[in-house]
């Protein structure tokens, strides 16, 4: 079975043609780690996505939000206002849809699938102490996450904890190695709104048995899924952040 695993896909739907577009014919299923939702101007378009073609799902913080899960207070004033204009923009369908998402982990076979950590949904896991303490709540070998729209990840040998490396942005992917006998907690970065200073969509590919997993980044037209963002009356800095990767 070979899986693409996507995360924060924030409703960014050039972002997503661009990455189905790049992984065709390299892919069985498709997982998700959550945020379909938010900062992004197609939400009902991406849910319904999801819905049709998303394998296994696990919900993100913004998704509990335009669901009317999450108590907007804790948001920044950016995310508050997506949210309240995502809410409104939702069928009724689709918002049935994401109050029932499940929370992570989930787990499907020898890996799962989570959005912040192993313990919390909303947990952000950004730095190798962050990493460190998750040591011992990996329980199957393989963990996908996202939250933090970071791509890379962490490695887990004996010694301590090892961080992944994203493609650099003279490459459209990169193969980490997968030792037998370690475990990993892998993000396949964001779809949809990238912050690692990399504006390209981020996508992984990866097939059990497999010695490597397959980070890969690609260009989509930002300057469209930007120009909707300000269209819907969303604030401008959520258009300006895409063409920048932050
Ligand atoms: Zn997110």
């Amino acid at each position: 079975m070979r899986y693409l695993v996507v995360s924060d896909i924030h409703a960014n739907w050039e972002a997503l043609q661009a990455v189905l577009a790049d992984a065709e014919g390299k892919y069985d299923k498709i997982l998700c780690c959550g945020d379909i939702v938010g900062y992004g101007a197609n939400p009902n378009q991406v849910v319904e996505w999801v819905r049709a073609n998303v394998a296994a799902v696990v919900r993100g913080n913004h998704d509990k939000a335009a669901a009317g899960l999450e108590d907007l207070e804790w948001f920044n004033p950016f995310a508050k206002e997506s949210a309240l204009w995502t809410q409104s923009e939702l069928t009724a369908e689709n918002l049935t849809y994401l109050k029932l998402m499940e929370r992570g982990p989930m787990r499907i076979g020898k890996l799962q699938i989570l959005h912040g950590s192993p313990v919390d949904e909303d947990e952000y896991i950004v730095g190798r102490d962050d990493a460190q303490q998750m040591a011992y709540y990996l329980d199957v070998p393989y963990s996908f996450f996202g939250h933090t729209h970071l791509q890379g990840g962490f490695a887990y040998p004996r010694s301590g904890v090892r961080a992944i490396q994203r493609p650099s942005m003279q490459e459209s992917c990169r193969a980490v190695p997968l030792e037998t006998d370690l475990h990993y907690l892998i993000n396949a970065g964001s779809v949809g709104q990238p912050r690692d200073n990399d504006p390209r969509a981020a996508y992984a590919l990866y097939e059990p048995g497999e010695p490597v997993v397959m980070l890969h980044r690609v260009s989509y037209d930002v300057e469209t899924a930007a120009g909707k963002i300000v269209a819907a009356g969303m604030p401008e800095f959520l258009a300006v952040r895409l063409s920048v990767g932050k």
